[in-house]
């Protein structure tokens, strides 16, 4: 194949390729509408909230198994921090069975941690994509009947 003709074919794939290519169409706001639809260049708030209005949310979470060390982490970061409303900034404890010592899920829960579940055995992302629907109920619901003891 000589050099023009393989031009000629490459830049015919191209026009083809451009005649398919079909742009976003423009968005209607006054059709685009939440919950269903927002326009990509809506950057205001939601509901007619002024950007000082608008509640901003940071969650915290942290995963595996939970110990005294771990514990006293948490109540380090969060122990001087306090939401607008003067309530005490909690986390939410990811648990999973490994490592785990229960006097400290049963303190962190006292203190107002969320306590949810991780696995009971915390495996690796290739156990897990390995297994099959038994193994990870059995993972999962087992961490959750554990918490529940
Ligand atoms: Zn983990």
């Amino acid at each position: 194949m000589d050099l023009q003709f393989f031009a000629l074919v490459f830049l015919l794939a191209l026009v083809e390729a451009r005649a398919q290519f079909k742009p976003a169409q423009p968005c209607e706001p006054q059709k685009c509408l939440p919950p269903n639809c927002r326009c990509s260049e809506d950057r205001k708030p939601p509901g007619g909230l002024t950007p000082k209005e608008t509640p901003q949310i940071i969650m915290v979470t942290f995963d595996d198994g939970i110990e005294e060390r771990f514990y006293d982490l948490y109540i380090e970061l969060l122990d001087e921090v306090r939401n607008p409303n003067g309530c005490p900034a909690v986390a939410t404890l990811f648990n999973c069975n490994v490592g785990t010592n229960y006097f400290w899920v049963e303190t962190a829960y006292s203190k107002g941690f969320e306590i949810a579940d991780h696995t009971v055995t915390h495996q690796g992302a290739t156990y897990y994509e390995k297994a099959n629907y038994t193994v990870w109920k059995n993972d999962i619901d087992g961490q959750k009947e554990i918490l529940h003891r």
